[in-house]
């Protein structure tokens, strides 16, 4: 038997949205909030890419493409994330899961750790204002997969495969939608919010 944790800022939560929603921003700030780690997947294969380690150079051809990195590459990569000591009263993922593959099989990792989400925070934004987003994003941090042609392909991969993942968190009543179009402190504020409305 494991002791249940008394940490009462225990969270597990997901933020979820189209690609240039602002997850990244967002989940950094209201992770340092509840001190627990914002975990990306888009980061970690970047700097896997950056290191030009077996699994970067595996990552790269399909994120240049705008195309999901194969789930059994990603699901591993996160199962070691979430077994590090500091995901263990907590974490905030930011980019997975993308597929339904992804969700059932973070539902079986949540299982082994004997723990389950607490809330999945929705970044609700309208599609054109995302391309003129990432457009700028391209420009200023030199992203690879931030051209006009790989992001419209991004936003129908995320269409398909990401989209369907919010009625599953609907149905287990774990969805917060945020407003994602305003401000970015105007966001946070949201978000927190959201979490402590729950
Ligand atoms: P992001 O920084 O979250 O926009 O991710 C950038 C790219 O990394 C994506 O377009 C995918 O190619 C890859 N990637 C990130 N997270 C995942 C995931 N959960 N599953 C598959 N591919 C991913």
């Amino acid at each position: 038997m494991t002791t249940p944790s008394t940490d009462t800022s225990a969270r597990r939560l997901l933020i979820v949205g189209p690609p240039g929603a602002g997850k990244g921003t967002q989940a950094v700030r209201i992770a340092e909030e509840l001190s627990i780690p914002a975990i990306s997947t888009g980061d970690i294969f970047r700097a896997n890419v950056s290191g030009e380690t077996e699994l970067g150079v595996l990552a790269k051809s399909f994120m240049d493409s705008g195309e999901y990195v194969p789930d059994s590459v990603t699901n591993d990569m996160v199962r070691s994330r979430l077994a590090e000591d500091d995901a263990a009263s907590g974490f905030l993922l930011d980019g997975y899961p993308r597929t339904l593959d992804q969700v059932e099989a973070l539902d079986g990792m949540l299982s082994e750790l004997e723990t389950s989400l607490d809330a999945v925070l929705l970044l609700v934004v309208e599609t054109e204002e995302v391309v003129g987003r990432l457009v700028e994003r391209g420009k200023e941090q030199g992203r690879s997969d931030d051209t006009e042609e790989t992001i419209r392909k991004r936003l129908d991969v995320y269409a398909e495969q990401t989209a369907p993942l919010i009625d599953v968190y609907e149905k287990r009543g774990l969805v917060r939608r945020v407003d994602g179009m305003a401000s970015i402190d105007e966001v946070t504020a949201a978000l927190r919010g959201a979490l402590a409305g729950r």
